[in-house]
């Protein structure tokens, strides 16, 4: 068994507060990405996972084994945590082969030189590295490099894998490459990982489930189909999704409508249920909806007059090619759309639009949480 708990994890600076009452249990096997801006503490958590950082507060656990208790006097040391680390710049040894860059974690731990040999060529063939194994890194490329990194990460066969953003120092089209091997050597392999990026994309692609962190806080743990579909607050709406989810303050009206001052759009009855249910009849709230479910009218299958349609006038548009990005308002109130590229909007010109209100989302204005 070798999941990994973190049970009221905290990290302190001095001041400053960089990981906050952290609770995350990551399952055996899973693919756990730690998704956040820049400076939220990820990477401070993953350190301390590593045992590269002491927690200030908190337990953590590696399978059933406590490795980390400030308050018990516990701290296991990185090299008997049995996990293996690939960070964004992976430190080859220059003067040695592809051959004994993977062979060294084994070297250093005495196994057998037939075992070595054995292990170091099941791992080259399962990157694609076994024609490469005579060269020196500098006669690598940097996707080939990151594979020797990798390899010697998963020569060992360690219980979990921890991965700071591997991928960030390649170039794009090769970042999409490795992502997909990535993936598909976790499973292969059905090692723990836990993999550190602030890149959306790579979090929704790769991860199993994702767990959104900002500022030090956990703010939702789900699969990458439960924190889009259903993001707990406006934080982790924003945060996922491209371009981001539309935010539109709006009125819940005793009708059943989100009233924008300019426009009124008609809630669906389980909607309108929950927010009478939960008191939000009245009262003013942050209407979400992402701009690929707003739709050009002339391509929308349901459109109701007075009820999820309203009338926009188009001020930008950004032609990504295989679709159109929409600046979209209506007097005051902004939104984005994204249109097919079949779409025939123009700039300057009003064009009909439709809101998929099965799509809606409603937050709580003070807090940023959820209603539905
Ligand atoms: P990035 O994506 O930029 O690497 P991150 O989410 O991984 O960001 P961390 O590296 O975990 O962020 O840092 C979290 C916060 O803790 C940051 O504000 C950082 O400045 C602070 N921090 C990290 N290490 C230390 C340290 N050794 N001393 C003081 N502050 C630190």
């Amino acid at each position: 068994m070798a999941e990994v708990r973190l049970i009221n994890v905290w990290k302190q600076f001095g001041d400053f507060t960089a990981v906050k009452n952290m609770n995350l249990h990551i399952k055996d096997g899973e693919f756990m990405i730690l998704l956040g801006p820049s400076g939220c503490g990820k990477t401070t958590t993953l350190r301390m996972i590593a045992g590269l950082e002491e927690p200030t507060k908190g337990q953590i656990y590696i399978g059933d084994t406590l490795v980390a208790d400030p308050e018990k006097g516990v701290f296991v040391p990185p090299k008997d945590r049995d996990i293996a680390m690939v960070f964004q710049s992976y430190a080859l040894y220059p003067h040695m082969t592809v051959y004994d860059n993977i062979a060294f974690p084994l070297k250093l731990r005495k196994v057998p030189k037939d075992e070595i040999d054995r292990r170091v060529r099941e791992v080259a063939e399962m990157l694609g590295l076994t024609e490469l194994l005579n060269r020196k890194p500098r006669e690598l490329s940097g996707g080939q490099r990151q594979r020797v990194a990798l390899g010697r990460a998963i020569v060992r066969k360690p219980r979990v894998f921890l991965m700071d953003e591997p991928l960030s120092n390649l170039d794009a089209k090769l970042r999409v490459k490795m992502r997909a091997e990535l993936k598909k050597l976790q499973r292969q392999l059905g090692v723990t990982t836990i993999y550190v990026t602030h890149d959306q994309v790579e979090a929704m692609t790769m991860g199993d489930r994702i767990a959104v962190i900002n500022a030090g806080e956990l703010q939702q743990v789900g699969t990458p189909e439960e924190v889009y579909d259903k993001p707990a607050n406006t934080f982790v709406a924003g945060f996922i999704g491209s371009p981001p989810m539309n935010f539109m303050d709006a009125t819940v009206t005793e009708d059943g409508f989100a009233d924008f001052g300019e426009f009124r759009l008609k809630f669906l009855p389980d909607q309108f249920e929950v927010l009478e249910e939960k008191n939000y009849v009245g009262k003013d709230v942050i209407f979400g909806i992402r701009p690929e479910d707003i739709y050009d009218a002339l391509f929308a299958q349901v459109k109701i007059p007075g009820e999820n349609m309203a009338r926009a006038m188009v001020d930008i548009i950004e032609n990504l090619g295989g679709e159109k990005i929409v600046h979209l308002r209506v007097e005051d109130v902004t939104f984005v759309g994204k249109f097919p590229a079949e779409s025939r909007v123009q700039e300057g010109q009003e064009v009909d639009v439709v809101f998929d209100m099965r799509k809606a989302h409603v937050f709580d204005k003070a807090t940023g949480k959820a209603v539905f």
